[in-house]
């Protein structure tokens, strides 16, 4: 039975435990693009986005200080509705219902994983002690924007849970062909000038303390910017034109 106060997940407070199956004893390194096809369809049929893979090297692991090799990110996309909602703590509460819902399906995708004979654990998605975001750089499928957002293809509104792993074969990419995001952020800016709660400083470092995306569900810096708006690959278009 699990402790009331452990089913959501918290800063500060150890990871909800809504496994089924345990571990492994001897875990398996290697999956098929079969079964990893079967995790992608797992993923989706809860209105996942898609998975990406990182691979953690021994330099970025000391560097960290964290001692896993392996990861699953299961990305998704804030309901729309809910972005477009007036800031206020009510939508702030929702934005967190969504996101608490979301993650206890990754238990599902662990379960799914550990029953074909690999390890698979949750990362807390809430840890201020580990840098999501580098760990979600090192799959070279993603760039941070000048509004401090992780951006994925899958959408500037993506959020993301995390699972290691002991299988060692994912399909990690090789090259980020999203570099260019930061050249054009910086033709742009929309995200500081519209920021209702001048949440940036003079060196356009975000300040957690007056952002009010957790407490309100702030969304403004994102609404109006173009990868939000228009998608990634029209704005790629636009670059592409923007440098002939
Ligand atoms: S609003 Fe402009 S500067 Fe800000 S993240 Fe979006 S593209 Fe980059
Ligand atoms: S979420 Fe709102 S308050 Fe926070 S940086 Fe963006 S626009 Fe500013």
């Amino acid at each position: 039975m699990i402790d009331a106060s452990f089913e959501r997940f918290r800063y500060h407070k150890p990871l909800p435990n809504f496994y089924k199956i345990e571990n492994p004893q001897i875990p398996k390194r290697e999956i098929s693009d079969n079964l990893l096809f079967e995790l992608n369809e797992l993923a989706e049929k809860y209105n996942f986005t898609g998975i990406s893979y990182s691979k953690l090297s021994d330099d970025f692991k000391k560097d960290f200080n964290i001692d896993i090799d392996n990861v699953l990110i299961f990305k998704f996309l804030m309901g729309d509705n809910l972005i477009k909602m007036e800031p206020c703590p009510e939508k702030g509460k929702l934005m967190d219902d969504e996101f608490q819902e979301y993650g206890v399906h990754v238990y599902e995708f662990a379960d799914f994983l550990r029953k074909n004979g690999f390890q698979a654990d949750l990362i807390h998605p809430l840890d201020d002690n580990l840098s999501l975001r580098a760990i979600a750089m090192q799959s070279n499928d993603c760039v941070i924007t000048r509004s401090n957002m992780c951006l994925f293809k899958d959408g500037l509104h993506c959020g993301f849970f995390m699972i290691h792993t002991s299988i060692d074969n994912l399909p990690v990419i090789s090259e980020n062909d999203m570099l260019w995001v930061p050249d054009f952020c910086s033709t742009c800016g929309v995200c500081i000038d519209r920021c209702p709660e001048n949440a940036f400083d003079e060196n356009e470092k975000l300040l957690r303390k007056v952002c009010t995306a957790h407490r309100e569900g702030c969304n403004e810096c994102f609404l109006k910017c173009p990868f939000y708006r228009r998608g990634y690959d029209k704005v790629k278009k636009r670059y592409e034109r923007m440098k002939k």
